[in-house]
């Protein structure tokens, strides 16, 4: 059996960031890791172009029930930290619209530094390790792997991810193995996950997309509108504006099964109901048939959609449909295409300070499987790096 002062289960963002800043104390560390790589999903992040960090890292960008934690690990090791950890890891790196970017645009340079520092600080990782189970004595934790091995620690670091995109690793195990030592799991729920909706028109519409503004409608509450890309899809919506709206969404229909869930579409933002009534007057005494009303303002085949509109000669009743068109969500994809995952440890369990569990001392937490998750713009990166810093440095 192998023995190490600290075990980390996990080799993604948290992982390695907490595996590199124990191994930098010079204490022995161990990464477990269940895929034949390190990583894998942080080369899939920002479409392969990893955006790692936000310029404007605040706590008040992730779920309220996770902010102070959140706050906390960053006044620890917040965004000028994250900068210069990489900057001293030879990453060069760019902003644009507040979102930071590697400069060579790939995912894979952000990896391939991070496993250059465990190189150079000799980390040893187990590759095809699933840890299936854990088991305490008074001063030693032993982690076992479902391929029968057994490794010895002082302390241990649980950064198994949450459920999103399992195919890059992260499948919930770990979920499993904190409740079977008294963790509360908060219900997992995909997040910066495509809408299913009821609605002919987006079938009619499939793959097309246009600039929009949109806010979730639960129980007749109306949320923040957030504008941006809306993509038709054959099942429903998506596009970056859907996905920044669907965590409430998602915890409403499939945390609390409410049914009263909609996601409201100004298809025309870059103009206010009187000017869009305008431009409809005029254009309507110009066109020759219906649907060359709105051609030049929505794309061909959507203003073709839309073009019954005009059968009643109601302007106002078709402004208020093309400044809040109502779709009634049924559901969300799965975790196959969500982003992030809402839920996970809950955070007061956890030692706010350093991460440590309140249950079981010697066993620490970071990234994505603690119920912390922020908005789209690289702020779970941003936390993952930073949580498992701070995990590392405080064990
Ligand atoms: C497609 C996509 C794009 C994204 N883009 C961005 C982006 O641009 N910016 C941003 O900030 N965030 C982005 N995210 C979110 C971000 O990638 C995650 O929040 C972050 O990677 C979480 O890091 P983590 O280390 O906590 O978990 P993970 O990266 O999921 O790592 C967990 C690791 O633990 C391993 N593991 C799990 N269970 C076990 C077990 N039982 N035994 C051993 N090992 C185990 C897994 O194989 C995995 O390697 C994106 C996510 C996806 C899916």
């Amino acid at each position: 059996m192998e023995n190490y002062q600290t075990v980390i289960i996990g080799g993604g963002a948290a992982g390695i960031c907490a595996a590199i800043s124990k191994a930098r104390t010079g204490e022995s560390v161990v990464i477990c890791e269940k895929m034949p790589q390190l990583g894998k999903k942080i080369l899939a992040t920002g479409n392969g172009r990893c955006n790692l960090l936000n310029d404007n890292l605040s706590e008040v960008f992730y779920n309220a029930a996770a902010r102070q934690l959140v706050k906390s690990v960053f006044s620890q090791f917040g965004k000028s930290e994250i900068i210069h950890f990489f900057k001293d890891l030879g990453l060069e790196i760019y902003s644009q619209d507040g979102r930071v970017f590697p400069i060579t645009n790939q995912a894979a340079s952000v990896l391939k530094v991070l496993e250059m520092e465990l190189k150079r600080l000799s980390v040893p990782v187990e590759y095809d390790f699933y840890c299936s189970g854990l088991s305490f004595s008074k001063n030693n934790i032993l982690v076992f792997s479902r391929g029968g091995k057994t490794i010895n620690s002082r302390k241990l670091v649980i950064t198994g991810g949450g459920k999103s995109y399992p195919v890059l690793g992260s499948d919930g195990s770990m979920y499993d193995i904190a409740r079977q030592f008294g963790h509360t799991i908060i219900e997992p729920i995909p997040s910066a996950v495509p809408l299913v909706v009821k609605d002919n028109l987006c079938h009619f519409l499939q793959g097309q997309r246009i600039s929009a503004a949109t806010a979730s409608i639960i129980d007749g509450k109306k949320s923040a509108v957030v504008k941006g890309e809306l993509l038709f899809t054959k099942y429903g919506l998506s596009g970056t504006c859907i996905l920044d709206i669907s965590e409430e969404i998602s915890i409403a229909v499939n945390r609390h099964h409410k049914k009263d869930v909609f996601v409201a579409v100004d298809m025309v933002p870059f103009m206010d109901r009187e000017q869009l009534k305008k431009q409809l007057i005029k254009r309507q005494k110009a066109a020759t048939s219906p649907d060359e009303i709105l051609a030049g303002i929505l794309p061909n085949k959507l203003s073709f959609a839309l073009r019954d509109l005009f059968d009643k000669g109601d302007v106002d009743a078709v402004v208020a449909v093309l400044k809040e068109r109502l779709f009634k969500v049924t559901g969300t994809k799965s975790w196959n295409e969500a982003e992030f995952t809402a839920g996970g440890i809950e955070v007061n369990e956890v030692n706010s300070a350093t991460l440590e569990s309140k249950l079981h001392k010697g066993v620490y937490f970071a990234g994505e499987v603690l119920d912390v998750d922020g908005r789209r713009g690289g702020y779970n990166l941003s936390w993952a790096w930073a949580s498992g810093f701070v995990a590392g440095k405080t064990l």
